[in-house]
């Protein structure tokens, strides 16, 4: 899975440069294909961010040759939620799409949110 064209960044993207290291973060997990940090500003007692290192903008700018990347980010993100202690009380996987959806960054992002009881539906 791990390419050239897998690792596209984009200069201008807040993420990309959190994974190339120019701006700090706190790393909970890396490999090849994924970067996962901890959120700046955690919604939940634990709020854990999961990236692809490929630049991409949202789920919708993911096409057939992400397939394999997208299905690796929801499984490592079950790795990290069980490791994160987040397993047995359940936990919620969120992802934010355009403006509607409340994106801020506009890097595909899946949070991680767990630790206590959340609220449904969404503000
Ligand atoms: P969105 O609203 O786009 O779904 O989520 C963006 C998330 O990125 C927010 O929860 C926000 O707190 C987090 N965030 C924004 N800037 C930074 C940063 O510089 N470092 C980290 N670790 N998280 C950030
Ligand atoms: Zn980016």
């Amino acid at each position: 899975m791990s390419n050239q064209a897998s690792n596209e960044q984009s200069a201008d993207c807040l993420f990309c440069k959190i994974i190339a290291g120019d701006i700090p973060s706190n790393k909970v997990y890396s490999d090849d294909d994924v970067y996962a940090f901890h959120d700046i500003n955690p919604a939940a007692p634990q709020h854990v961010l999961i990236i692809p290192k490929k630049h991409l903008t949202d789920v919708r700018s993911a096409n057939e040759e992400d397939q394999a990347l997208m299905g690796k980010l929801l499984l490592k993100a079950n790795d990290l939620a069980k490791e994160l202690g987040l397993d047995e009380k359940g936990f919620r996987y969120v992802i934010n799409t355009g403006e509607y959806g409340g994106q801020t960054v506009f890097h595909l992002h899946l949070h991680i949110l767990g630790g206590r009881a959340l609220g449904w539906p969404p503000g």
